[in-house]
């Protein structure tokens, strides 16, 4: 099928190509999001590519589906940029690719943690210069500490494998819980538990009505002093101006973010020549005890494989049988918690 790769970065040009040998659909690369103000670019395709900060809301999918579009097909796990109840509105259909590379993101987790716990970027950058002085990086040991779980589907119990590993004590929050946590050891608590016990808080729930500013000024009033907290879910779980006052008066100890809500307008391209606009996001790159990267979780050769063959995949499944396993519906998102 005709297929507009939307966001489209030399890393998805590369797997794209390489797994489409045995599919054989037309890809046409755009390097630009899909928006309102990028929507015509777009149009006359029956396939549109989209990756995690495009957006697909009601009056892009209106002008798309009039221009003939028939199937989004999202090459990320998440859905929370796609208004999946337009899109059946318009006779749209959406796929996605679920659970491509759990451990990438999970790993990543683990890096943003053991990284501000014992300050491994900036011992790189001291020894290089020389300095070989071990002041401000004390760090404390994972094992026998408790980390809190927000979200054990595929990442969050990858997640709690490793950290078993590490000898801590797992403490968990769902909405619906799993079997194999359990066998690892998780203990399923509310929230206000998980808040008021852990030393670590990690979050890998999808970003929903429910969990929009999850991590608010009254929950991080409820945690440890101290705590720290990190997010390789999405931007939007957590609320950064309450997150910023909680770094500000010491509240958080750590912050390990891999995602923003306002990312759209940042990640995935060098701005290293720009003035950089957003205030919250500039305030936190300034504390000592922050680390962001700019949504990379997911980036691993397994992972970015994974990604596009199921992608293309899921493309020839919709264009041969008219329906996939992998697709997104209003019936789906009402049936179980997301
Ligand atoms: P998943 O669907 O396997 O698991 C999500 C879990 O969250 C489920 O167990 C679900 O019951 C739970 N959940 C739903 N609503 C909740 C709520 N209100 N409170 C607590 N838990 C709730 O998804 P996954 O593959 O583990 O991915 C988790 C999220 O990670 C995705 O939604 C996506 O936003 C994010 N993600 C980020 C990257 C990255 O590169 N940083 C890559 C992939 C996915």
């Amino acid at each position: 099928m005709k297929i507009a790769v939307c966001s489209a970065q030399s890393y998805d040009r590369e797997f794209l190509l390489a797994a489409n040998a045995s599919f054989n659909h037309e890809l046409v690369f755009f390097d630009v999001h899909l928006a309102e103000e990028s929507v015509q670019l777009f149009t006359g395709f029956p396939v549109v590519c989209a990756f995690v900060n495009d957006v697909l809301n009601d009056s892009v999918l209106k002008t798309m589906a009039g221009h003939g579009l028939r199937l989004v097909a999202l090459r990320c796990a998440g859905f929370n940029n796609v208004d999946i109840a337009a899109a059946a509105k318009y006779g749209i259909r959406v796929v996605r690719v679920p659970g491509y590379s759990p451990n990438s993101v999970a790993e990543h987790t683990l890096a943003l943690m053991l990284t501000l716990n014992r300050k491994t970027h900036r011992a790189f950058n001291r020894t290089r210069d020389g300095n070989f002085s071990l002041e401000g990086l004390m760090g404390f040991e994972l094992h026998g500490r408790t980390v809190g779980i927000i979200g054990t589907g595929r990442i969050g119990q990858a997640v709690a494998q490793i950290l078993a590993g590490f000898g801590c004590r797992l403490l968990a929050y769902d909405v619906s819980q799993n079997d194999q946590c359990k066998a690892l050891g998780v203990n399923y608590v509310e929230l206000a538990e998980l808040y008021r016990e852990s030393d670590i808080i990690t979050l890998h729930c999808p970003l929903n009505q429910q969990t929009h500013h999850l991590i608010d000024a009254i929950a991080l009033s409820q945690m440890k002093r101290g705590v720290m907290l990190i997010n390789t879910s999405r931007g939007g779980v957590v609320d950064a101006s309450a997150v910023v006052a909680a770094l500000k008066s010491g509240h958080i100890g750590h912050l390990g973010l891999d995602v923003y809500e306002q990312e759209g307008d940042l990640f995935f391209h060098d701005l290293s020549d720009q003035v950089i606009q957003d205030d919250v996001f500039q305030r936190l790159l300034t504390f000592p005890n922050v680390l962001i990267t700019g949504h990379q979780g997911f980036f691993t050769r397994e992972a970015m494989s994974n990604i596009a063959q199921t992608t293309l995949q899921n493309i020839s499944r919709f264009e041969e049988a008219g329906q996939c396993q992998n697709e997104v519906t209003v019936e789906l998102i009402n049936s179980k918690p997301q």
